[in-house]
């Protein structure tokens, strides 16, 4: 999944960038308002990380820009905490909120959050943060994943290529879909990148269990599946 981090700190910028990266998103970062609302704009991402007090044009002015057009999730940085202020982020569109220091981990955790939800905040409390299917499933907070109550270790990139297979199940996702909302690529056709990590993918979910789950549909793409009843 790709995400826009908007902060002016270059430090903490680079922070956010890195550890993301790491967490298996891919990360654009702008170091101030009109930068980041402009690519906002343009780009498809999953989700915005956003710094409230930014140069050019403020981190709120950003947020209602967007909102007249946009409902990518928006996770708002602050430093500044008061109650009134929470409540204003809130009201102009943000879907969480976050006071400086942060810990990272509570960062992604509630970015897996928003994503997952969307950008409804009337489901906030109620949101599943699980993924099921069949006897697989996938706690999105805690990125662990499970079949038949045995752990499935994966890379950060198997756990998003999963997620997205699982969030849209029963639909044939092609290579060209798989290559850009995981890798933020375009779709190269003499890469095996997507096959070999199907592939990796494949070892873990399905060869020690019963029932696939992960199928390809030749020339169209691949699909997850629960085909042991059809
Ligand atoms: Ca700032």
């Amino acid at each position: 999944m790709k995400l826009l981090v908007v902060e002016d700190e270059v430090k903490l910028a680079e922070y956010l960038r890195k550890g993301l990266t790491g967490e298996g998103f891919v990360v654009d970062v702008a170091h101030n308002g009109l930068e980041g609302l402009h690519l906002a704009m343009e780009g498809d991402y999953g989700a915005i990380v956003l710094d409230r007090m930014l140069p050019g044009l403020d981190g709120m002015a950003l947020l209602s820009a967007l909102r007249s057009k946009k409902g990518t999730p928006v996770l708002m940085l602050t430093a500044v905490g008061g109650v009134e202020d929470r409540v204003g982020g809130l009201q102009s569109g943000a879907d969480d909120y976050l006071v400086k220091p942060f810990a990272f981990s509570e960062l992604v955790a509630r970015l897996h959050v928003i994503t997952k939800r969307g950008s409804n905040t009337n489901e906030y409390h109620s949101e599943a943060t699980t993924l099921n299917l069949a006897d697989l499933e996938l706690d999105l907070v805690r990125r662990k994943a499970t079949r038949d109550g045995q752990p499935l270790v994966l890379t950060a990139k198997e756990f998003n290529l999963l997620t997205l297979l699982l969030r849209r199940q029963g639909e044939v996702l092609s290579r060209a879909t798989l290559a850009e909302q995981v890798w933020d690529m375009n779709f190269d056709s003499g890469t095996n990148v997507i096959e070999v990590a199907i592939r990796r993918l494949r070892t873990k979910l399905d060869v020690p269990f019963d029932c696939p789950l992960l199928h390809t549909e030749r020339g169209m793409g691949y699909v997850l599946e629960d085909r042991s009843t059809v």
